[in-house]
Protein backbone atom coordinates (compact mmCIF):
# COMPACT_ATOMS: atom_id res chain seq x y z
CA UNK A 1 0.00 0.00 0.00
CA UNK A 2 1.28 3.48 -1.34
CA UNK A 3 -0.14 6.48 0.96
CA UNK A 4 0.43 10.39 -0.57
CA UNK A 5 -0.61 13.75 0.85
CA UNK A 6 0.44 16.93 0.70
CA UNK A 7 1.68 19.22 3.13
CA UNK A 8 0.82 22.74 3.11
CA UNK A 9 3.11 25.60 4.08
CA UNK A 10 1.77 28.76 6.42
CA UNK A 11 2.18 32.16 7.13
CA UNK A 12 1.35 33.83 10.22
CA UNK A 13 -1.08 36.79 9.98
CA UNK A 14 0.09 38.26 12.21
CA UNK A 15 2.88 37.15 15.33
CA UNK A 16 3.26 38.96 18.96
CA UNK A 17 5.82 37.80 21.34
CA UNK A 18 4.62 37.90 24.22
CA UNK A 19 7.55 37.54 26.43
CA UNK A 20 10.71 35.20 27.09
CA UNK A 21 9.72 31.83 29.74
CA UNK A 22 11.18 30.44 32.02
CA UNK A 23 11.66 27.34 30.20
CA UNK A 24 13.97 29.14 27.22
CA UNK A 25 10.63 29.39 25.28
CA UNK A 26 9.00 32.19 23.88
CA UNK A 27 5.41 33.09 24.50
CA UNK A 28 3.33 34.38 21.50
CA UNK A 29 0.06 34.78 20.07
CA UNK A 30 -0.53 34.44 16.81
CA UNK A 31 -3.09 33.52 13.96
CA UNK A 32 -1.73 30.98 11.41
CA UNK A 33 -2.92 30.77 7.71
CA UNK A 34 -2.36 28.00 5.30
CA UNK A 35 -1.06 28.56 2.41
CA UNK A 36 -0.88 27.24 -1.16
CA UNK A 37 2.66 25.63 -1.25
CA UNK A 38 2.71 22.33 -1.01
CA UNK A 39 5.77 19.21 -0.48
CA UNK A 40 4.42 16.17 -0.80
CA UNK A 41 4.51 12.76 0.82
CA UNK A 42 4.36 9.36 0.49
CA UNK A 43 4.45 6.37 2.60
CA UNK A 44 4.80 2.58 1.87
CA UNK A 45 5.74 -0.31 4.46
CA UNK A 46 8.99 -1.35 4.41
CA UNK A 47 10.35 -3.97 7.07
CA UNK A 48 11.60 -3.10 9.92
CA UNK A 49 13.08 0.66 9.53
CA UNK A 50 12.40 3.92 8.03
CA UNK A 51 13.98 4.75 5.42
CA UNK A 52 13.75 8.52 3.68
CA UNK A 53 13.89 10.19 0.47
CA UNK A 54 14.30 13.63 0.52
CA UNK A 55 14.58 15.31 -3.08
CA UNK A 56 16.12 18.83 -1.51
CA UNK A 57 19.95 17.71 -0.79
CA UNK A 58 20.12 20.68 1.08
CA UNK A 59 17.66 19.10 4.16
CA UNK A 60 18.94 15.76 5.45
CA UNK A 61 17.66 12.67 5.21
CA UNK A 62 18.76 10.80 7.96
CA UNK A 63 17.27 11.70 11.48
CA UNK A 64 17.69 15.47 12.11
CA UNK A 65 14.68 15.29 9.28
CA UNK A 66 11.31 15.97 11.00
CA UNK A 67 9.93 13.27 9.30
CA UNK A 68 12.32 10.79 10.51
CA UNK A 69 11.77 11.81 14.22
CA UNK A 70 7.85 11.50 13.61
CA UNK A 71 8.14 8.03 12.35
CA UNK A 72 10.83 7.32 15.35
CA UNK A 73 8.31 9.43 18.13
CA UNK A 74 5.37 6.94 16.89
CA UNK A 75 7.56 3.31 16.76
CA UNK A 76 8.67 4.41 20.27
CA UNK A 77 5.08 5.34 21.19
CA UNK A 78 3.61 2.11 19.55
CA UNK A 79 6.11 -0.40 19.75
CA UNK A 80 4.70 -3.07 17.33
CA UNK A 81 4.53 -0.40 14.64
CA UNK A 82 6.48 -1.60 11.15
CA UNK A 83 8.67 0.48 9.22
CA UNK A 84 8.34 2.58 6.33
CA UNK A 85 9.97 3.89 2.65
CA UNK A 86 9.07 7.36 2.95
CA UNK A 87 9.83 9.95 -0.05
CA UNK A 88 9.39 13.47 0.84
CA UNK A 89 9.24 16.31 -2.62
CA UNK A 90 10.27 19.35 -0.99
CA UNK A 91 9.10 22.59 -2.44
CA UNK A 92 8.66 24.69 0.49
CA UNK A 93 12.19 26.75 0.88
CA UNK A 94 13.15 25.36 4.25
CA UNK A 95 14.55 28.59 7.08
CA UNK A 96 11.95 30.74 5.28
CA UNK A 97 9.23 30.95 8.07
CA UNK A 98 6.89 28.67 6.00
CA UNK A 99 6.62 26.03 8.56
CA UNK A 100 7.51 23.28 6.01
CA UNK A 101 8.82 21.01 8.36
CA UNK A 102 6.90 21.09 10.98
CA UNK A 103 4.18 20.46 8.38
CA UNK A 104 6.51 17.62 7.22
CA UNK A 105 6.10 15.72 10.26
CA UNK A 106 2.95 16.45 11.08
CA UNK A 107 1.32 14.91 7.59
CA UNK A 108 4.04 11.70 8.11
CA UNK A 109 2.56 11.33 11.53
CA UNK A 110 -1.16 10.84 9.87
CA UNK A 111 0.14 9.18 7.22
CA UNK A 112 1.96 6.67 8.97
CA UNK A 113 -0.55 5.83 11.55
CA UNK A 114 -2.72 5.03 8.62
CA UNK A 115 -0.28 2.62 7.14
CA UNK A 116 0.30 0.84 10.63
CA UNK A 117 -3.03 0.89 11.54
CA UNK A 118 -2.85 2.33 14.51
CA UNK A 119 -5.37 3.43 17.13
CA UNK A 120 -4.52 6.69 17.48
CA UNK A 121 -6.57 9.72 16.25
CA UNK A 122 -5.47 13.40 14.95
CA UNK A 123 -5.34 14.53 18.89
CA UNK A 124 -3.07 12.31 19.95
CA UNK A 125 -0.93 12.88 17.37
CA UNK A 126 -1.19 16.49 17.72
CA UNK A 127 0.74 15.86 20.78
CA UNK A 128 3.01 13.61 19.96
CA UNK A 129 3.87 16.58 16.82
CA UNK A 130 3.93 19.13 19.64
CA UNK A 131 7.13 17.31 21.03
CA UNK A 132 8.80 17.25 17.78
CA UNK A 133 8.22 21.04 16.99
CA UNK A 134 5.78 24.39 18.00
CA UNK A 135 3.85 24.38 15.06
CA UNK A 136 3.07 21.17 13.97
CA UNK A 137 0.09 20.98 15.88
CA UNK A 138 -1.00 24.07 13.83
CA UNK A 139 -0.73 21.56 11.12
CA UNK A 140 -3.54 19.27 12.85
CA UNK A 141 -6.12 21.95 12.13
CA UNK A 142 -5.07 24.05 8.84
CA UNK A 143 -7.37 27.30 7.96
CA UNK A 144 -6.77 30.47 9.88
CA UNK A 145 -5.85 29.40 13.33
CA UNK A 146 -4.73 30.97 16.83
CA UNK A 147 -1.79 29.85 18.22
CA UNK A 148 -0.69 30.32 21.76
CA UNK A 149 1.79 29.52 24.17
CA UNK A 150 4.70 28.75 22.24
CA UNK A 151 2.40 27.71 19.29
CA UNK A 152 1.13 24.69 20.33
CA UNK A 153 -1.86 26.05 21.98
CA UNK A 154 -3.96 25.88 18.75
CA UNK A 155 -7.71 27.28 18.39
CA UNK A 156 -9.51 27.19 15.12
CA UNK A 157 -11.43 30.62 13.90
CA UNK A 158 -13.57 30.95 10.75
CA UNK A 159 -11.47 30.84 7.64
CA UNK A 160 -10.24 34.16 6.71
CA UNK A 161 -11.15 35.45 3.24
CA UNK A 162 -9.44 33.86 0.84
CA UNK A 163 -6.89 36.17 -0.42
CA UNK A 164 -4.56 35.88 -3.39
CA UNK A 165 -0.61 36.32 -2.17
CA UNK A 166 2.70 37.02 -3.07
CA UNK A 167 5.90 35.46 -1.72
CA UNK A 168 9.10 36.48 -2.02
CA UNK A 169 11.92 33.62 -1.18
CA UNK A 170 15.70 35.05 -1.35
CA UNK A 171 18.31 32.84 -1.52
CA UNK A 172 19.56 32.70 1.60
CA UNK A 173 17.42 31.21 4.63
CA UNK A 174 17.34 32.54 8.83
CA UNK A 175 17.15 29.93 11.55
CA UNK A 176 14.09 30.48 14.07
CA UNK A 177 16.32 29.88 16.76
CA UNK A 178 18.40 33.00 16.07
CA UNK A 179 15.66 34.87 15.24
CA UNK A 180 14.15 34.07 18.84
CA UNK A 181 17.76 35.05 20.59
CA UNK A 182 17.62 38.69 19.04
CA UNK A 183 14.85 39.60 20.00
CA UNK A 184 14.18 41.84 22.52
CA UNK A 185 10.72 43.11 24.26
CA UNK A 186 10.67 47.11 22.60
CA UNK A 187 11.31 45.65 18.73
CA UNK A 188 9.39 47.85 16.63
CA UNK A 189 7.19 45.46 14.88
CA UNK A 190 5.88 45.19 11.00
CA UNK A 191 3.33 47.99 10.88
CA UNK A 192 -0.11 45.95 10.00
CA UNK A 193 -1.99 46.44 7.14
CA UNK A 194 -5.06 45.51 6.00
CA UNK A 195 -4.27 41.32 5.99
CA UNK A 196 -0.89 41.51 7.43
CA UNK A 197 0.58 42.58 10.43
CA UNK A 198 2.23 43.46 13.34
CA UNK A 199 4.96 40.79 13.49
CA UNK A 200 7.10 41.61 16.41
CA UNK A 201 9.93 39.26 14.79
CA UNK A 202 10.70 41.71 12.11
CA UNK A 203 13.20 43.77 13.59
CA UNK A 204 15.01 40.71 14.67
CA UNK A 205 14.91 39.06 11.22
CA UNK A 206 16.12 42.20 9.53
CA UNK A 207 19.21 42.53 11.83
CA UNK A 208 20.13 39.12 11.36
CA UNK A 209 20.44 39.42 7.08
CA UNK A 210 21.40 43.14 5.78
CA UNK A 211 20.27 41.70 2.22
CA UNK A 212 16.66 41.03 3.98
CA UNK A 213 15.98 45.00 4.24
CA UNK A 214 16.79 45.46 0.49
CA UNK A 215 14.24 42.86 -0.05
CA UNK A 216 11.72 44.00 2.25
CA UNK A 217 11.98 47.68 0.66
CA UNK A 218 11.30 46.32 -2.70
CA UNK A 219 8.46 44.49 -2.26
CA UNK A 220 7.01 47.13 -0.08
CA UNK A 221 6.93 49.42 -2.82
CA UNK A 222 4.65 47.34 -4.94
CA UNK A 223 2.70 45.65 -2.12
CA UNK A 224 2.22 47.93 1.04
CA UNK A 225 0.67 45.34 2.96
CA UNK A 226 3.62 42.71 3.58
CA UNK A 227 5.35 41.12 5.92
CA UNK A 228 8.13 39.17 6.94
CA UNK A 229 6.56 35.42 6.95
CA UNK A 230 6.70 34.44 10.84
CA UNK A 231 10.43 34.05 11.53
CA UNK A 232 11.74 33.37 8.51
CA UNK A 233 13.61 34.99 5.66
CA UNK A 234 10.36 34.59 2.84
CA UNK A 235 8.32 38.02 2.71
CA UNK A 236 4.83 37.71 2.19
CA UNK A 237 2.19 40.47 0.70
CA UNK A 238 -1.35 40.95 -0.12
CA UNK A 239 -1.97 40.67 -4.20
CA UNK A 240 -5.04 43.09 -3.77
CA UNK A 241 -5.48 44.49 -7.28
CA UNK A 242 -2.09 43.96 -8.35
CA UNK A 243 -1.24 41.02 -10.68
CA UNK A 244 1.20 38.78 -12.87
CA UNK A 245 2.84 41.79 -14.54
CA UNK A 246 3.64 43.70 -10.92
CA UNK A 247 5.03 40.12 -9.75
CA UNK A 248 7.18 39.47 -12.45
CA UNK A 249 8.54 43.41 -12.19
CA UNK A 250 9.25 42.45 -8.71
CA UNK A 251 11.15 39.18 -9.48
CA UNK A 252 13.45 41.19 -12.05
CA UNK A 253 14.25 44.06 -9.17
CA UNK A 254 15.57 40.93 -7.15
CA UNK A 255 17.65 38.50 -9.28
CA UNK A 256 18.15 35.38 -7.27
CA UNK A 257 14.60 35.22 -5.04
CA UNK A 258 11.98 33.43 -6.43
CA UNK A 259 8.70 35.63 -6.40
CA UNK A 260 5.80 32.93 -6.56
CA UNK A 261 1.92 33.94 -6.70
CA UNK A 262 0.09 31.95 -4.03
CA UNK A 263 -3.02 31.83 -1.89
CA UNK A 264 -4.85 31.28 1.47
CA UNK A 265 -6.00 27.89 1.69
CA UNK A 266 -9.20 27.44 3.45
CA UNK A 267 -9.69 24.75 6.19
CA UNK A 268 -12.07 22.58 4.34
CA UNK A 269 -9.58 22.17 1.11
CA UNK A 270 -6.40 21.44 3.70
CA UNK A 271 -8.29 18.52 5.69
CA UNK A 272 -9.35 17.01 1.78
CA UNK A 273 -5.71 17.46 0.38
CA UNK A 274 -3.59 17.05 3.50
CA UNK A 275 -6.36 13.37 4.42
CA UNK A 276 -6.57 15.17 7.52
CA UNK A 277 -10.64 14.53 7.01
CA UNK A 278 -10.10 11.00 6.37
CA UNK A 279 -8.75 10.80 10.32
CA UNK A 280 -11.77 12.89 11.24
CA UNK A 281 -13.88 10.98 10.30
CA UNK A 282 -12.59 7.58 11.94
P1 LIG B 1 9.02 27.74 11.08
O1 LIG B 1 8.19 28.78 10.43
O2 LIG B 1 8.23 26.60 11.68
O3 LIG B 1 10.09 28.26 12.00
P2 LIG B 1 10.94 27.47 8.96
O4 LIG B 1 10.39 27.52 7.59
O5 LIG B 1 11.65 28.69 9.43
O6 LIG B 1 9.77 27.01 9.92
P3 LIG B 1 11.66 24.80 8.56
O7 LIG B 1 11.71 24.81 7.08
O8 LIG B 1 10.46 24.18 9.19
O9 LIG B 1 11.87 26.29 9.08
O10 LIG B 1 12.94 24.11 9.17
C1 LIG B 1 14.19 24.59 8.99
C2 LIG B 1 15.25 23.69 9.69
O11 LIG B 1 14.74 22.40 10.00
C3 LIG B 1 16.43 23.47 8.79
O12 LIG B 1 17.56 23.51 9.62
C4 LIG B 1 16.27 22.06 8.26
O13 LIG B 1 17.49 21.42 7.99
C5 LIG B 1 15.53 21.37 9.37
N1 LIG B 1 14.59 20.33 8.88
C6 LIG B 1 14.37 19.14 9.45
N2 LIG B 1 13.43 18.45 8.78
C7 LIG B 1 13.02 19.22 7.76
C8 LIG B 1 12.08 19.05 6.72
N3 LIG B 1 11.35 17.94 6.59
N4 LIG B 1 11.90 20.07 5.85
C9 LIG B 1 12.61 21.22 5.99
N5 LIG B 1 13.54 21.42 6.93
C10 LIG B 1 13.75 20.43 7.83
Amino acid sequence: MILRAEAFAKTNLRLEVLGRRRDGFHEIDTVFQTIDLTDRLEVSEAPGRIDLECTDPSVPSDSRNLVVRAADALRRRFPDAGGARIRLEKNIPAGGGLGGGSSDAAIALLLLARLWKLPVGPAELAGIGAELGSDVPFFFVGGTARGRGRGEIVEPLPDAPSRALVLVVPPFSISTAEVYSRWRPGDAPDPAGPVFGPNSLASAVLAINPEMDRHRRAISRSYPDCQVSGSGSCLVAWEGERNAETAKALASELPGARVLRTRTVSRSEYEKRSTLELSLRR
